[in-house]
C-alpha cells in the first residue's frame, strides 16, 4: 500500500502531526500503532470507578496557548479542573515541598543549617560546570542534598549508572539559586521562580488519555491499530514490506525496528539508551493533601506515588511509579511500559542528532520523544508534531 505519508506510532506526537495534515487537506497516510489504543505514555484506564494513567502520572501543562486550544477543541476547557501544584519530597522522615532547594526552610532548624553549610561550601569551590551529571549534582548542589536526595532519587529513576548521564539537559530541573535558598529560610516561606507544571490541568471524571482517543477518534479511518512495525527498509521507505510511502515520521522506539538497518545507522540506534516506567495501584487513602509525592529512599521501590485521591474528585487510592529494575511488590492494578524516559547519556546528542540527520536523507522523520529521544512532555510534542506537519505539507 503506498501513501504520501506514514506515521508510526499513535501517541500525542504521532496523532497531532496527523491532525494536522488533515486540517491542511493533505489525506493521503496512515498511521501504524502497536497497540490497540491510541494515547501512547499517556493512555489511561478506569479501575475502581476512576482513572488511573498507565504511563504514570500525566497532567496537562498550561504554559502553551497554541497547545492548550489545540487540546480544548477536543475536551473543551469545562472538562478538566485547574490546579496550583501542590508535591511532596520526603527524605530520612521529613516531607518538604517540592522543589528542594526552595523549600529547605521547612525542615527543623539543625538540619537548615546542615544544608546551607554544605551549599555554601560548594558554592565557595565553584569550578566550571562540570559535564558529567553526578559531578554536577555535588557541584551545584553540595554533599549533603547530593547524599540526601539528589543522587539517591536519580538513581532510582534512571536505574544507571549515573556517570553515563551528562548535563546538557539540566533545564528541565528547577534552578534556585543560594541567594533563593537563603532567603527563603531567613524568610521561612517559598522563595524564586515556580518549577515547571506550577499550573496545570487534569479532566474532571476520565483520565489524561481521554483526549487522545477522542483526537485519535477523528483520524480512526487512517489508523491501523496492534500493527508493530518491526521492518524498516531505510533505502526503499518499506514497512513490514508492507507499507511505502513519500515520507515516514517515526514516533515509535527507533530500537523497535533497528535490525535489518544499514549498518551505520542501526549502531547510532542501538547507542540509545532508556529505561522503564511500571504503575501500580493501591486503593488505601492517600494520607496527605499533595498531588503527587517523590521519594529519594533507596529503600522503597517507588520515587513518586500519585494521590489519585486528590486530583480527581470523589476517587480513591494512589498509583506508585517504578521501574522493572526495582518493582517487588504489585498493586491491585499494575501496568509496564518498557520505554519510558529516553536516557541523556553523555553522547546522546551527537547520535541523535547523526541518526536523524541520515534519515532525513531518506525521507524520514524522528518526531516526538522517541523519534528525537528527548524528554519532551506531551505539550512539546504536540507544537511539535503541529510544526512538522506545516512544514512537511509544503515539501
Ligand atoms: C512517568 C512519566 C510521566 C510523565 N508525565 C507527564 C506529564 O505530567 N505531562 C506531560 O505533558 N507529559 C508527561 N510525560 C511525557 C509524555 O508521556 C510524553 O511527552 C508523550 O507521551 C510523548 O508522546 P509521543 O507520541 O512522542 O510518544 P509516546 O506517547 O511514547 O507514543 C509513541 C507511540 O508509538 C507506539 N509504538 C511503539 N513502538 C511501535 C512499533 N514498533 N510500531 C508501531 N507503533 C509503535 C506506541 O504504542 C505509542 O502509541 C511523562 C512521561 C512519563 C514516562
Amino acid at each position: 500500500m503506498k501513501t504520501k505519508f506514514i506515521i508510526i506510532g499513535a501517541g500525542p506526537a504521532g496523532l497531532s502531526f496527523a491532525t494536522t495534515l488533515k486540517k491542511l487537506g493533505e489525506c493521503s497516510f496512515v498511521i501504524l500503532e502497536k497497540e490497540k489504543e491510541s494515547g501512547g505514555l499517556c493512555r489511561s484506564v478506569m479501575h475502581n470507578a476512576a482513572p488511573i494513567d498507565t504511563g504514570g502520572g500525566h497532567i496537562l501543562d498550561v504554559r502553551r496557548k497554541n497547545v492548550l486550544d489545540f487540546i480544548f477543541s477536543y475536551m473543551p476547557e469545562n472538562e478538566w479542573n485547574f490546579y496550583d501544584r501542590n508535591t511532596k519530597i520526603v527524605v530520612d522522615n521529613h516531607i518538604i515541598s517540592y522543589p528542594f532547594e526552595a523549600n529547605i526552610w521547612q525542615f527543623p532548624m539543625e538540619e537548615q543549617i546542615e544544608y546551607l553549610e554544605s551549599i555554601a561550601k560548594a558554592a565557595l569551590l565553584q569550578k566550571e560546570k562540570p559535564g558529567h551529571f553526578i559531578d554536577w549534582i555535588y557541584w551545584k548542589f553540595g554533599d549533603k542534598i547530593a547524599d540526601k536526595y539528589m543522587i539517591p532519587y536519580n538513581q532510582k529513576i534512571w536505574s544507571c549508572d549515573l556517570n553515563l548521564l551528562g548535563t546538557y539537559w539540566l533545564e528541565k530541573l528547577p534552578d534556585v539559586s543560594f541567594r533563593d535558598t537563603l532567603a527563603s529560610c531567613l524568610s521561612r516561606k517559598f522563595y524564586g521562580t515556580l518549577p515547571g507544571h506550577a499550573q496545570f490541568y487534569y479532566p474532571k471524571k476520565q483520565g489524561y488519555g481521554e483526549v487522545f482517543l477522542r483526537i485519535a477518534e477523528t483520524l480512526k479511518e487512517h489508523i491501523r491499530y496492534e500493527y508493530p512495525v518491526k521492518e524498516l527498509d531505510v533505502t526503499n521507505r518499506i514497512i513490514n514490506r508492507e507499507f511505502t510511502a513519500d515520507y515516514i515520521v517515526n514516533t515509535a522506539p527507533w530500537v523497535e525496528f533497528s535490525e535489518k538497518m544499514p549498518d551505520d545507522i542501526s549502531k547510532l540506534v542501538k547507542a540509545l539508551q532508556y529505561t522503564s516506567v511500571d504503575i501500580d495501584y493501591y486503593a488505601e487513602p492517600s494520607d496527605t493533601d499533595a498531588h503527587w509525592t517523590y521519594y529519594a529512599s533507596p529503600d522503597l521501590s517507588y520515587h513518586r506515588k500519585i494521590h489519585r485521591d486528590n486530583i480527581v474528585a470523589g476517587s480513591s487510592g494512589y498509583w506508585t511509579e517504578t521501574n522493572a529494575k526495582r518493582r517487588n511488590k504489585k498493586g491491585l492494578f499494575h501496568f509496564e511500559n518498557p520505554y519510558a524516559y529516553p536516557l541523556n547519556t553523555m553522547d546522546k546528542p551527537s547520535t541523535i542528532s547523526a541518526l536523524l540527520s541520515k534519515m532525513e536523507k531518506y525521507h524520514i522523520f524522528g518526531l516526538g520523544r522517541w523519534g528525537e529521544w528527548e524528554h519532551y512532555n506531551s505539550d512539546v510534542v504536540i507544537e511539535r508534531g503541529i510544526q512538522m506537519a506545516e512544514k512537511l505539507i509544503k515539501k
